[in-house]
Formats: structure tokens, sequence, C-alpha cells
């Protein structure tokens, strides 16, 4: 047995394959690659949600036209 540094995956923490045999160095995974990569993304594109905000009652509403027969 070699002794050959374990690498620990940084999403997951768990021991990552070694670099020569694994495409998704230093992660375990493409998975966890993806979650890393996506918490990045999250960051730039988070879009602004806004905490219950409620709009107020104002409906357009249509005024009857004067209909008459006869
Ligand atoms: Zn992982």
């Amino acid at each position: 047995m070699v002794g050959m540094t374990a690498v620990h995956c940084p999403s997951c923490r768990k021991d990552a394959p070694p670099r020569a045999e694994n495409r998704f160095f230093p992660f375990c995974s493409e998975r966890c690659k993806l979650v890393d990569l996506g918490k990045w993304l999250g960051e730039e594109y988070r879009v602004p949600a806004r905490p219950g905000e409620s709009e107020g009652g104002a409906t357009p509403e249509k005024s009857d036209g004067g209909e008459e027969s006869g």
C-alpha cells in the first residue's frame, strides 16, 4: 500500500478518488462538483425574494354602459 495523500471532497467531505482516476477531482463525483458550482452560481444569479408582499386591492372595474331599449 502506497502512502497516497487522501483528498476529501469539498462538498460532502468524503474521501475522493485520486486525480488520476477521478475526472471530478477534487470532488468525489460529478454530483458533488455540480453542487459546489451551483452554490457559486446561486450567489451570482440569486433572485431577490420578497418577504410576503401583498398588493393593494385596486381592481380595474368596468362601468356598465347605459343600454336602453324600447
Ligand atoms: Zn462528494
